[in-house]
Formats: structure tokens, C-alpha cells, sequence
């Protein structure tokens, strides 16, 4: 591991402020922000990240930064609250459960124990040839270098929202429950406070994979705002996984539904696992509205949702586990009793 500066925070505009510093990717920023260090540590000692310097900001996690709120209108989660406190929040695992499971089902305990929420959102790819950097073939972490997993062992990789330049999947689960519950994002950065829609804040790979999310550099999230609404209750997040515990998701969905009866008002779903951002599955949403949901219309909804599906040698099966996965989440999902 190389020789770093470590600093604790003690004040977030400052934080922020020193973490200013021009780059062209985040994951070569020189400062990085440090919340439980869990991905940024491990990159830093496989030698993908070499920053100068770290700026532990879990200091900061007083006031709203470490906070969970519930209201009638929205739930807030600070930035810096651990995985494991969110996954077990009384307001979130009764009224938003897609956001605690898809907590609870992530990483181990231990890792839930240190890890926040700002940094889990920011976690990047496990894809091997990103990680190892004895290939040199990897856009993302080398731009311009070509992408050895196109005809490499993909078998992890991504399916929906590829390029020809990276197929790397992403691969945390809270993305997915926050994407698909319509959630924003708050940022502090040198110029000040902002809010981006959650769904805006990672980046297609398209030509640039090296460029994952838009924040600018130095920019701190500081809280999650999730809207209050009748699918929050009837929510479930279902993951599949080559084990049972500490595996991230082979494939993985999130589910809102708002029910009338049998028929779908308005379903909110969004795909893990399998594309290369958290994933929004608009064409099943569309289909599934206003009708009523029984397995074949489930059947439709996956159908639709994989329709753009890319495969690779490896990663076919992807796309049938995708759909079983999503059907099942939905007919779970309907039948919670509430
Ligand atoms: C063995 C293992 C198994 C895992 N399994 C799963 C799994 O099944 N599912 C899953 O979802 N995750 C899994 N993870 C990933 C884990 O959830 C993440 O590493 C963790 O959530 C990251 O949070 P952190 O606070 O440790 O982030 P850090 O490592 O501190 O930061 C990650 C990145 O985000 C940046 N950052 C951190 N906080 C902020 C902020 N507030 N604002 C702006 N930038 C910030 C950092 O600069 C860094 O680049 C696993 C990790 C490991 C090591």
C-alpha cells in the first residue's frame, strides 16, 4: 500500500473544500472522502485507488449527516448512518422494507457494522479485471485501454446498459431500493448545498466507464430524501446470489407496488446484478400499470424488462434468472399482508 495523509474531519464545508481538487475520474482523485472505508481501503490496498490523501468524514456524523428522520412526507437518511443501523431502523423496516432488506441482505454484519450510506451508493464495480491492475486492459480504471472483460470470464458481469467499452455490473443492493422509490440525493460541495435525483447520480459507461457518477470532485453526499407514498408499506427487495449470506447479487430487485385490489395503480421496480448502474425498469412499470397482477402479467413484466438484454459468453443466464427473480419479487410482493 502506498504512503497516504489520513485526516479526520471536523467540519464538512472544510472536508469538502480540501477534497476540491481537480480530477478526471473519481477513482483517481487524489483526496478521497473516507466514510468505514470498506471499499476505499480495499482499492487502496489493491492498488486500483492511490489518493494522497483521505479525509475521514465519519466525525461529521452528528446532527443530520448520522441521522435517520421519518415524517409523513419523505424519510431522510444521513449520509453517515451505518448499513446495519439503517437495516434495522423501526420506521424503515415497517414503512420502507425494500430499504431495509436490501441492507440487511448486503455484505456481512461486520461490514454493515462500518460502513455508511453515502460511501455503500458509491461503491464500485467487483469486476476482476478492475480490481487487479496487473491487466492493463480495463476502461475504467484505465481509460482508453480497452475492456478485457468483453472476451474475458464474464460471467458476473453485466447484461443491460453496457458498452463496448466495459460490462462491469454494479454491484450494491440500497441503490436499487433507492432507484426505484424515486429518492434524491443532497450534496455539499465547494459551491454549496444541492439535490440531484438518485436516479441521476450514476453515470452509463458509454465512452467514458472511467466517469461513474456526476458528482464533481470533492462533492459530498450528505443525506438520502426518500418521498413518503402507498407502495413505501408494500415493498420488498429479493436477491439471488451463489450463496446464501455475505455474496453480492447475481441478480436482485426492488419492488413498490400501490395496489387497488388486485390491480397495480403504479408499480416502481428496479433491477441489481444485472446492468452496469442501478437499474430502472421503466418498460415493466408501464405494463404492469393499471392492470391487474397475476403471474402472467408478472411473466410480461420480465419479459419487457430484459427486452434489451446483451449477453456475453459467460453471462446468458443472467437474463432467465432476471425475469424468475423479478416475477417472484412481484408475486411476493402483492401478497404481503399489510
Ligand atoms: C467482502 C465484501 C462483501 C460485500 N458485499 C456486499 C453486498 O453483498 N452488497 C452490497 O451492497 N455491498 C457489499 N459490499 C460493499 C459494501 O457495502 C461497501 O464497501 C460499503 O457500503 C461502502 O461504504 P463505506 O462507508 O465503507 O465506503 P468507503 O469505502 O468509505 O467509500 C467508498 C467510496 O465512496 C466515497 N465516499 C464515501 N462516503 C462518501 C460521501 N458521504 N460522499 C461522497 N463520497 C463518499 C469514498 O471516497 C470512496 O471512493 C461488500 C464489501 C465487501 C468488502
Amino acid at each position: 500500500m502506498r504512503p497516504f495523509m489520513y485526516s479526520l474531519a471536523t467540519d464538512a464545508p472544510e472536508a469538502v473544500r480540501q477534497a476540491t481538487v481537480p480530477a478526471d475520474a473519481h477513482v483517481r482523485a487524489p483526496v478521497q472522502l473516507m466514510g468505514g472505508g470498506t471499499t476505499l481501503l480495499d482499492l487502496m490496498k489493491l492498488d486500483v485507488m492511490r489518493p494522497d490523501a483521505v479525509i475521514d468524514i465519519t466525525p461529521l456524523a452528528t446532527a443530520r449527516y448520522g441521522n435517520i428522520e421519518a415524517s409523513a412526507t419523505e424519510l431522510r437518511l444521513g449520509a453517515l448512518v451505518r448499513m446495519s443501523d439503517a437495516a434495522e431502523d423501526h420506521a424503515v423496516v415497517t414503512d420502507y422494507p425494500v430499504i431495509a432488506q436490501s441492507l440487511g441482505l448486503a455484505a456481512s454484519q461486520q461490514l454493515r457494522n462500518m460502513a455508511r450510506l453515502g460511501g455503500n451508493a458509491l461503491q464500485r464495480t467487483r469486476c476482476s479485471y478492475f480490481r487487479d491492475p496487473s491487466y492493463e486492459q480495463c476502461n475504467k480504471r484505465n481509460p482508453g485501454s480497452g475492456c478485457a472483460a468483453i472476451d474475458g470470464f464474464n460471467r458476473l458481469h453485466a447484461v443491460l446498459g453496457t458498452s463496448e467499452h466495459c460490462i462491469a455490473s454494479y454491484p450494491g443492493d440500497f441503490a436499487q431500493a433507492l432507484i426505484a422509490l424515486d429518492a434524491t440525493v443532497e450534496v455539499l460541495g465547494a459551491g454549496g448545498a444541492r439535490s440531484i435525483r438518485f436516479a441521476d447520480l450514476h453515470r452509463l459507461p458509454g465512452s467514458t466507464p472511467h466517469i461513474e457518477t456526476s458528482l464533481a470532485p470533492g462533492e459530498m453526499i450528505t443525506a438520502y430524501v426518500v418521498p413518503a407514498g402507498p407502495w413505501t408499506r408494500r415493498s420488498a427487495y429479493i436477491k439471488v446470489r451463489d450463496r446464501e449470506s455475505y455474496a453480492f447479487a447475481l441478480a436482485s430487485v426492488a419492488v413498490a407496488l400501490d395496489m387497488d385490489g388486485t390491480m397495480v395503480r403504479s408499480a416502481r421496480i428496479a433491477l441489481g446484478g444485472v446492468a452496469t448502474v442501478p437499474w430502472r425498469a421503466a418498460e415493466a412499470e408501464a405494463l404492469l400499470a393499471g392492470k391487474p397482477l397475476d403471474e402472467a402479467a408478472a411473466h410480461k413484466a420480465a419479459d419487457a424488462a430484459f427486452a434489451g438484454a446483451k449477453t456475453h459468453e459467460h453471462n446468458a443466464y443472467k437474463v432467465p434468472l432476471g425475469k424468475a427473480t423479478l416475477v417472484r419479487a412481484l408475486l411476493t410482493t402483492q401478497a404481503m399482508e399489510l
